[in-house]
């Protein structure tokens, strides 16, 4: 194994090169590289080295400063607030992955605090993806990506019946009309097998057309014949936030403690065992400690002294289409005529077109290598990614209505890794959870949990099933969806229905008040926007943003430059207009 490593090393050219590898094969290399991509493939070259069970790089790159958090405010802060509470069980990151792991593990009679840096749930990876539902076809067979990611599939109906957000099950038709493009599909067939995809079949064009019969227009307006078509009905969308907001809700009704604007510093232990954290909010102890801080979870292993992985952050960018152009299908997949003009990473599943729960077509992801974990810019070829993977001639890049990225957290064995730390007992990793991490959820959160419970149960501490949990969320009350009839008995009981604050989502000053008093309160207009769908339409803000901004600030009792678009450091307004006008005008 170590002449292997070296001998990847050299042939990288990496200067100074070195290796060390412990009791566990867990693999640290060190050494200059001459680009980023350089450093990224001899993580990857090593990590699939017979044997090697993780990479920790401590590689530098030639001429490149790769950006470092420094924790030292955070941790000198929460010292010197001291001791704030004690939980069973803190978890780090309000993602899908920690939201999902409360909400589960609130059914136990435990103390659960969820700590999040960002000022709401689903600030990173969570919010800024797909929402495909996966049906486990893409992921690389073997792997607990694929495992969790058929299991969770499964698992998602009830979720969303329980936790009343929407679940699509549109199902993937994916179709091409050149014979070299057939053994791509077939081989995409055979992993789907192979990760035991429920209902996935190969199927003739006549079935293609039963499923979806605009194929049958379309097919003629190519002048085309399908050569292969595979069908995995599994396949679905939901919209990420929906899900981690009704997670962290039910949650919340369930006991489980959020702290906003909190971030972690640094992991307590000693003598092997886990003790709690460091926040900027105080100390909080703890018996375990669950870590699914995304981007950020190599770091919080580290500091539990248990440092195992390393996370590179994967950019990928995605271009939002404004609902004026449906998709063509009312099935994910599509009819491919011709291979990618640009190729994704090799290593990351990447994406096409596909659409969302409110039918808005999304083009990408792409898939990029970056060396700052905060890095969500939006570059030119990010955007030409985007629009390569546009199959819809009716749409050009003047129906695109937003652009953004989210980083996947990507480790380089490329798969999740859950388990308690043998190092730091009580300190569990749920770290690397890169695509399909949203489709995977349900499946991570069980499979957490049952580790965690395991544990306690070896303890003679297994916790006792709470008799009054409630696992139902009321779905969200949906104005522009009800009947007229509807409408008026509604605005009828309450006025506010009847003010329209976002004219493109017809959405009502009602619902955002119902979504500020909820249990999880969101302070900031992106996380108004994530609850209510206010700010995502064709304006993107232009016409709400102002109006909810004044009932943000109304209801929390904020002065309004105190409120922000998305958390510290982002406030909108600087000072009270009136303030300056005796100097000449407002600066605001
Ligand atoms: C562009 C893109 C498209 C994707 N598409 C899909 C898809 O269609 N289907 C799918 O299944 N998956 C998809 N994924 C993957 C999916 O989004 C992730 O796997 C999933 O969201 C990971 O969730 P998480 O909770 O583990 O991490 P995150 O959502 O990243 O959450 C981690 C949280 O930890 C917090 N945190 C970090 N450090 C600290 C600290 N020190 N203290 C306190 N809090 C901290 C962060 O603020 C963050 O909120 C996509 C990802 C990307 C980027």
């Amino acid at each position: 194994m170590v002449k292997e490593i070296q001998k990847i090393m050299e042939d990288f050219h990496v200067k100074d090169a070195n290796m060390t590898a412990d009791e566990r094969n867990i693999v640290t290399l060190s050494g200059v590289c001459d680009s980023w991509q350089t450093l990224i493939d001899v993580g990857h070259a090593v990590a699939k080295v017979d044997g090697v069970k993780n990479v920790v790089s401590d590689m530098e790159v030639e001429g490149l400063t790769i950006p470092k958090k420094n924790y030292e405010p955070y941790i000198k802060k929460g010292k010197e607030i001291g001791v704030i509470d004690r939980a069973d069980v803190v978890i780090i990151g309000a993602g899908v992955s920690g939201c999902g792991i409360a909400r589960e593990l609130s059914r136990y009679n435990l103390k659960i605090i969820v700590v999040e840096m960002g000022d709401d749930v689903a600030y990173a990876a969570s919010k800024a993806n797909n929402g495909d539902i996966h049906a486990g076809h893409a992921a690389k067979s073997g792997t607990l990506k694929a495992k969790l990611n058929v299991e969770g599939n499964r698992m998602y109906t009830q979720w969303s019946e329980e936790l009343g957000f929407r679940l699509e099950r549109c199902g993937s038709l994916q179709m091409v009309t050149e014979d070299r493009l057939v053994p791509s599909v077939e081989k995409t067939y055979e992993t789907a097998l192979k990760n035991g995809v429920d209902g996935a079949r190969m199927v003739t064009q006549e079935e293609a057309i039963q499923i979806e019969p605009r194929v049958e227009a379309e097919l003629k307006r190519m002048g085309k014949e399908l050569k292969a078509a595979l069908w995995l009905p599994s396949m679905g969308v939901v919209e990420p936030y929906e899900v981690v907001v009704a997670l962290a809700e039910n949650a919340a009704k369930n006991g489980v403690q959020f702290l906003f604007d909190c971030t972690v510093g640094d992991v307590l232990h000693e003598d092997g065992q886990v003790k709690g954290v460091v926040t900027e909010k105080g100390i909080i102890e703890a018996d375990f400690v669950i870590n699914c801080a995304g981007v950020y979870a190599d770091e919080m292993s580290w500091m539990a002294g248990d440092r195992s992985y390393t996370i590179h952050p994967r950019k990928g960018t995605i271009a939002i289409i404004d609902k004026t152009c449906p998709p063509l299908f009312s099935v994910l997949g599509g009819i491919t005529t011709h291979e990618p003009t640009m190729k994704k990473n090799v290593e990351s599943k990447g994406g096409g077109m596909c659409f969302t729960p409110e039918h808005n077509i999304l083009l990408g992801p792409s898939a990029t290598e970056v060396p700052d974990k905060e890095d969500v810019d939006t570059t030119p070829e990010d955007l030409a990614y985007a629009m390569s993977r546009n199959s819809n001639e009716q749409i050009g890049i003047g129906n695109i209505i937003r652009i953004f990225a989210g980083t996947r957290p990507a480790d380089f064995k490329e798969d999740f890794i859950i388990e308690m730390s043998p190092i730091t007992h009580g300190f569990m990793n749920v770290g690397a959870i890169q695509s399909p991490g949203l489709a995977s959820a349900p499946a991570v959160a069980k499979m957490a949990i049952g580790i965690l419970l395991d544990d306690m149960e070896k303890n003679g501490k297994r916790p006792e099933e709470k008799p009054d949990y409630d696992p139902i969320q009321p779905p969200k009350l949906d104005f522009r969806h009800m009947t007229h009839e509807e409408q008026d008995a509604l605005i009828k009981k309450d006025p506010r229905y009847g003010k329209i604050i976002c004219r493109c989502e017809q959405i009502t000053e009602g619902e955002i008040l119902d979504a500020v008093h909820s249990l999880v309160v969101p302070t900031s207009i992106d996380a108004i926007k994530r609850r209510t769908r206010a700010g995502m339409g064709r304006c993107q803000g232009g016409f709400c943003q102002p109006r909810v901004l004044e009932l943000l600030a109304r209801e929390l009792g904020e002065d309004w430059v105190n409120i922000t678009l998305k958390g510290r450091g982002s406030n909108v307004l600087i000072c009270p207009n009136r303030e300056n006008a005796e100097e000449g005008g407002s600066r605001s």
